[in-house]
């Protein structure tokens, strides 16, 4: 099979490996698309901390070619999208509904799947390794889906569209004639974005430096487009708000500034959500005097707190019925050894999805 990989260096290395035989548990999908998500890059530019080698990509739908003998939930031919947060169905957080949160990720994540030339043996990102045009995983990490679409959308529901769609509806469960401002337009913000359009928000302030992105935030459904680079964003909303501020503020970027900027332009009796990835070891500094007087609630979210078991197929249903946008979404489709120009074009702020495909 072939895989982009991260070897310690932010240039992935594109090369023909060979797949480890698969447990028992696991099931072997042949990938029809993959998004490249921000996750992905931070993960080679050691924002996030990631042991190499490793096989990058955790947004990805495909067909099931191959299930281990205790698999159940799938079979052969099942049109599956890639979870990035397994779903053992059995832990703590699974039993209490929190799918999102499940205790098997670490264990997912360490299996070695395939043996390089070097002899070398990469993991899976997240369990995953959606850069390839195969991949082995944990049952548990796929969710079997009904739909006709194609896998080029499908793949973004693996991770940016839920996370935003999640954060919208899950998360914040924003209610109809809300307002909500969202910092930080790229793929996940986006979705955000369409998440409280389709939750009935009355006004959205969609917030992003580049223009491209507050434009296509315009058409998905965005009221107010704010250029944080015209004067601070939340003197912004503000002005725009009557000084009362917004219902729901969404930070999608991942850094302190942003966050601690979405918990001041949220309203009294507001909520702000992180929905971003900060660096592991930030710290986020927020006016403690505020935190008590006006009552606001600050919300981690992480995968749009979905319970992908279910969620998956909700929004793909979202997708067919045209409420939900994906198609818009896809900025371009490339070959996996583009890969590293989609890197440059993500952080050149060029794209909102980049989406390898295997035709
Ligand atoms: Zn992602
Ligand atoms: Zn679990």
């Amino acid at each position: 099979m072939r895989a982009a990989i991260f070897t310690g260096s932010p240039e992935l290395s594109v090369e023909d490996v060979t797949p480890i035989a698969p447990g028992p548990a696991d099931v072997v999908v042949r990938i029809g698309a993959s998004g490249v998500c921000h996750s992905d890059v931070s993960a080679s530019n050691g924002l996030l901390p990631l042991p190499p080698p490793c096989i990058l990509g955790h947004e990805g739908a495909g067909v099931i070619e191959w299930v281990g003998a205790e698999v159940s939930r799938v079979k052969v031919g099942d049109h599956v999208i890639a979870s990035f947060v397994p779903a053992c169905g059995n832990c703590f957080f699974c039993l209490h509904g929190q799918t999102n949160l499940c205790a098997m990720s670490g264990e997912v994540m360490a299996a070695p799947r395939a043996t390089r030339a070097d002899g070398t043996t990469p993991n899976g990102f997240t369990g995953l390794g959606t850069f390839a045009d195969q991949m082995t995983c944990h049952q548990a990490s796929v969710v079997k889906i009904e739909t006709e679409l194609p896998d080029s959308q499908l793949a973004l529901i693996g991770c940016g569209v839920t996370t935003g769609v999640g954060a919208a509806l899950n998360t914040a469960q924003i209610v109809p004639g809300s307002t909500v401002a969202v910092i930080g337009c790229g793929g996940v913000g986006q979705a955000v974005l369409q998440g409280a359009r389709i939750a009935g928000a009355s006004r959205i302030f969609a917030i992003d430096p580049v223009e491209m992105k507050r434009k296509t935030a315009e058409a998905f459904g965005a009221t107010d487009l704010i250029d944080p680079g015209e004067g601070d964003a939340t003197a912004q909303v503000m002005a725009l708000t009557g000084g009362i501020g917004v219902d729901y503020a969404f930070e999608v970027i991942g850094l302190p500034e942003t966050i601690t900027q979405a918990y001041t332009m949220a309203r009294r009796g507001g909520t702000a959500v992180v929905v971003g990835m900060p660096k592991w070891d930030s710290q986020v500094t927020l006016p403690g005097f505020q935190l008590f007087y006006d009552e606001k609630k600050l919300l981690g979210c992480v995968y749009g707190s979905a319970q992908v078991r279910s969620d998956f197929q909700r929004f793909v249903s979202l997708v067919e019925t045209g409420r939900l946008d994906l198609g818009s979404m896809v900025s371009a489709e490339i070959g996996l050894d583009d890969v590293n120009d989609a890197f440059r074009a993500m952080q050149a702020g060029e794209v909102i999805r980049s989406v390898i495909t295997h035709t």
